[in-house]
């Protein structure tokens, strides 16, 4: 929007514009100076006509000949102006007396617009204006984003009387180094700009900068602002990590045997059917001396689908119990926590049967009856173990002595179900220690800002024994082939997987069209058991389907995407997933983790459909490109961060506040090693600073990073 003294900052009240602001959230100075602008305009020059060119938006300042309004075609307003090299034709299709009577016939203008035409009949069409006078301006003028009801000139007053009356204490401690960038002069070290001068240079840059740096955010302003940021960000993790490590929880130690026996935890891994793999090891020691400790672990446990994280989970819980303490195991979806469920009781209750310890079950759809039994179960603390949905945070159920939690697919609960959980499980003044496992790897730029208030395990080794699944991206009307190939897998014994796509407009629609590719593949396939499996069906008639399958009698199980995590069938060796372009990648990915779980080859077939032009958008095409090309979670998740950036990683912490503003996790490395490094050592020697500094970036938002 072209700056002029719009007739509109008259008429607007300032209370409307300022109710506008309000919305924006720019309420403090340090929010409006923290409102950057968009890009700027160049007023500081006055361009004379003859030198103005077919589509170059410039300055002019020039007199009215004349001016006067037309009616035909249609009303306008013609204003011829001219300065000593040459004349030009103003147009307004819309315009006050006000404004007319400004442009008076002998009137020297001075006017910025796009100029169209060239040497003889130069036009401009509504250009910003103004009577000629006052001195030109030194800096380039910002325009900001703004909204319906808050003018540009009013923001900009509002913006610049901010920028004299904010206060800016400089929170960086004198000594320390700047950032190492490696496209600042040779040795990549320049001094920092102080905060103040980035950002009135940010608002009103001199006309001499180069645009592109301002653009591209990599002008030591921008750097400055960023850094600033990540430490804000780094600084608030920390400080919440403090304070979680001077809380106090009990320390999970194992007693030693008496001679000549096994402790529980010794039990538990002979009985196991597998040794775990080394990277299982040491994650399970890294869990085990987080928990020794008498302050409460916050542990986020990352491993690729099918790592093997639930057996580290039993692991770690198997050390609680042998402490003499209570777990809970929590998981979000009703099919995956009754999968946890009957794993762990299958590896756990040889060893807490001697002991008269149980595993309870707690879901929000079981039978009150058996729910009261339950509650029962924990309260009293002979369940050591209690697994379950949502179920187990609520009001009702009260632990006995609980002293660990293992959120499992943490990603999809909220940060107030997180912070209930911690609230609920304080125990006689004890925090509980809190493992949260996660199938989504999170990309090292993401672990390193939104989650270094965590500790984080990862499990870098699959299972030995499996083969890689072979991925291949297939036209939908090539199906028939498909199905083909389904009926073979199910003669050779094998279990397939077709998933049908979400369509987001329509449960409904969804729905008719999973329960019409069962009716398809059911026909397609005589002799084979076909099952279906949605969301909208009752929780007893989901477990029977999933019990067929499981137990290999339902060859082939057609699903919506409640299948997506967890689910372990190690016998199932294909996965359809029809307009696989639908996906999200890591979506797609955790689909396919259902596969490649046993020994035999595994493939996953992405069947796609093109759109109405007989496309493929770019996304759903580099989407499934990735797929076809790498079966490395980590991969998948560098790609998917590039094509859809943070918000989808963050899952609970995906809260707007939250969100880095400026700096952008893919550029800016190594702003975000600097100030990693530098935050720890501000907290120990600056508090004060650091105080300073986390307030004045997030004021109150930091408390959302807590949970
Ligand atoms: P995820 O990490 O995706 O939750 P799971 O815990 O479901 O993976 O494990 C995937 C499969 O691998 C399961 O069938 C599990 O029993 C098996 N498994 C886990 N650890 C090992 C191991 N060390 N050796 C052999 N099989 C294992
Ligand atoms: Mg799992």
């Amino acid at each position: 929007m072209p700056s002029s003294p719009a007739p509109t900052s008259k008429k607007t009240a300032p209370s409307a514009a300022q109710q506008v602001m309000h919305k924006l959230g720019l309420v403090r100075d340090i929010d409006l100076v923290l409102h950057l602008p968009l890009r700027y305009e160049d007023e500081t020059k006055i361009t004379l006509l003859r030198n103005a060119r077919d589509g170059d938006t410039v300055q002019i300042e020039a007199t009215v000949t004349q001016c006067e309004v037309q009616l035909r075609p249609r009303r306008m307003l013609k204003v011829t102006v001219e300065d000593e090299t040459g004349n030009c034709v103003l147009t307004f299709f819309s315009f006050y007396p006000s404004q007319q009577k400004t442009m008076a016939v002998g009137t020297v203008l001075r006017i910025r617009g796009e100029i169209k035409g060239g040497f003889w009949g130069r036009q401009m069409l509504h250009p910003a204006f103004k009577v000629a006078g006052g001195e030109l301006p030194q800096a380039l003028t910002p325009v900001y984003p703004t909204a319906a009801g808050l003018p540009q000139p009013y923001l900009r007053r509002a913006i610049a009387s901010a920028l004299q009356r904010v206060q800016l204490p400089e929170t960086l401690p004198p000594d320390t180094p700047p950032p190492v960038m490696s496209y600042w002069g040779d040795n990549g070290l320049q001094p920092m700009m102080g905060l103040r001068e980035s950002l009135s240079f940010l608002h009103h840059p001199t006309p001499d900068v180069a645009l592109v740096t301002l653009e591209d955010h990599s002008h030591p302003a921008w750097q400055r602002l960023k850094a600033e940021e990540l430490l804000a960000q780094q600084l608030s993790q920390y400080r919440s990590k403090q304070e979680r490590a001077a809380l106090k929880a009990p320390r999970l130690t194992v007693p030693a045997p008496q001679a000549g026996t096994q402790t529980l935890v010794e039990q538990f891994l002979q009985q196991l059917p597998f040794g775990l793999t080394g990277a299982q090891q040491r994650v399970c020691r890294e869990i085990a001396e987080d928990m020794a400790r008498a302050s409460p672990m916050h542990r986020l446990l990352q491993g690729d689908v099918g790592s093997g994280k639930t057996v580290v989970a039993a692991m770690s819980a198997m050390v609680c119990i042998a402490s003499g303490w209570q777990c809970a195991l929590m998981a979000p979806t009703e099919i995956l926590a009754e999968q946890h469920f009957g794993k762990l009781v299958g590896w756990l209750e040889p060893i807490l049967a001697p002991l008269g310890k149980k595993v309870a079950w707690l879901s929000g759809a079981q039978k009150k009856k058996e729910r009261t039994a339950m509650l029962e179960l924990v309260a009293s603390g002979e369940a050591a173990l209690v697994v379950g949905t949502h179920a187990v945070i609520q009001e009702q159920v009260q632990f006995h002595s609980l002293a660990l939690a293992v959120i499992d697919e943490q990603h999809r609960f909220g940060v107030a179900q997180r912070l209930a959980l911690r609230q609920k499980l304080a125990h006689k003044g004890l925090e509980p220690h809190l493992l949260m496992m996660s199938a989504t790897p999170i990309p090292r730029t993401l672990a390193m800002s939104y989650y270094a208030d965590l500790d984080v395990s990862v499990i870098d080794e699959l299972p030995p024994g499996r083969t890689p699944i072979v991925t291949k991206v297939i036209s939908d009307s090539r199906k028939d082939e498909v199905i083909a190939r389904i009926g073979a897998q199910v003669a050779a014994g094998r279990q397939v997987y077709w998933v049908c796509p979400l369509i987001e407009e329509s449960e409904t629609l969804d729905l008719s069209n999973a329960t019409a590719t069962h009716a398809d593949l059911s026909e397609a396939l005589p002799g084979v058991t076909v099952g279906l499996l949605h969301s909208r069906m009752p929780t007893a008639d989901k477990k029977a389907v999933m019990e067929l399958f499981t137990a290999g009698i339902m060859g082939v199980l057609v699903s919506t995407t409640v299948i997506e995590v967890g689910v372990d069938v190690p016998n199932a060796s294909l996965m359809v997933i029809e307009h696989a372009e639908r996906f999200g990648l890591s979506q797609l990915h955790q689909l396919r983790g259902r596969v490649g779980r046993g020994a035999a080859a595994s493939a996953c077939v992405l069947l796609y459909a093109v759109n109405d032009n007989g496309r493929l958008s770019d996304t759903g095409k580099e989407r499934l490109r990735a797929m076809a090309e790498t079966n490395d979670g980590f991969e998948i998740a560098r790609r998917d961060l590039e094509i859809r950036g943070p918000g989808e990683f963050l899952g609970a912490r995906q809260s707007g506040d939250a969100m880095l503003r400026f700096a952008d996790l893919d550029k800016d490395i190594a702003l975000l090693e600097w100030a990693r490094e530098l935050a720890p050592v501000m907290l120990a020697q600056h508090p004060h600073l650091a105080a300073t500094h986390i307030q004045r970036w997030l004021g109150a938002k930091s408390e959302f990073l807590k949970a």
